[in-house]
């Protein structure tokens, strides 16, 4: 195990404008991207379509969604113009069929945490993307079991993404976008669950509420956090687990990247 497969990657992507702007965090995704060749296609867990039950977008031409308020309008000129990938979106169905009955869905298409990130990491848009939706229903455990149930897609040349966040709490964050470190308690949260990811220590992963006092308040709500339990739930035991860039945008929001494999 371990040899030829693609990578599953976790990233925080952070504010929107992290798609236009050339900062640390959008290079490291380009320096990742140039890693990854003959990618098949990717399959995204977006912490921006959490839903009830589970959904795959199954169109073949994905809309770009502009799933945000108050950002300039050149963020919302954006196209993101990657074509779909329906039989990836049939297969991943059926590799979770004995879990749940993941709906093909044809209206969704690329949320802002999908192509804030792959204009990064695939700036050609050469690379068909399907997007998984989050059920907000499911116990957390569940979730790394998804990742583990979709993960011989890394055996055929595809690339998992989860896009989320490890520390998200914008309520905290607006007031201090000029922040240029994070806050005590998201650093706290943070650099815990780096201990956890080193230790392959996943299944702790999914009772974030234990790993640290302050946990409400770096995961208020679990929608950017639970990518992460996609993306390790991939990997074999003995895969080795990198962070590929860190730091905290607006204080409260970690963008640590974590790569499997
Ligand atoms: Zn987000």
């Amino acid at each position: 195990m371990g040899k030829m497969r693609t990578p599953a990657i976790f990233l925080g992507h952070g504010s929107p404008m992290n798609a236009i702007e050339q900062n640390q965090w959008s290079e490291s995704w380009r320096a990742l991207g140039r890693e990854l060749t003959d990618v098949k296609g990717v399959l995204c867990i977006s912490a921006h379509w959490y839903t009830r039950g589970c959904g795959v977008t199954a169109m073949t031409t994905p809309r770009t969604i502009h799933d945000f308020g108050g950002f300039p309008q050149e963020l919302f000129e954006i196209v993101y113009p990657a074509g779909g990938d329906p039989a990836l979106a049939q297969h991943t169905k059926s590799l979770l069929a004995g879990e749940t009955d993941v709906v093909l869905d044809e209206s969704w298409g690329l949320d802002h945490g999908t192509w804030s990130v792959l204009v990064h990491l695939f700036p050609d848009a050469n690379v068909p993307v399907v997007q998984l939706s989050i059920d907000a229903t499911l116990d957390h455990e569940k979730h790394i079991e998804y990742g583990r149930r979709i993960s011989e897609l890394r055996d055929l040349g595809y690339l998992i993404v989860g896009s989320g966040n490890i520390v998200h709490n914008l309520h905290e964050s607006f007031r201090h976008q000029d922040a240029s470190d994070g806050f005590e308690w998201a650093k706290s949260f943070d650099t815990k669950i780096k201990a956890r990811l080193a230790d392959h220590d996943f299944y702790s992963l999914a009772d974030y509420d234990r790993i640290d006092d302050n946990a409400r308040l770096s995961v208020p709500t679990p929608d950017h956090y639970l990518p992460l339990l996609y993306v390790v739930g991939t990997a074999a035991p003995d895969e080795p687990i990198d962070i590929v860039c860190d730091g905290f945008q607006w204080g409260g929001i970690s963008m640590t990247g974590v790569k499997v494999g």
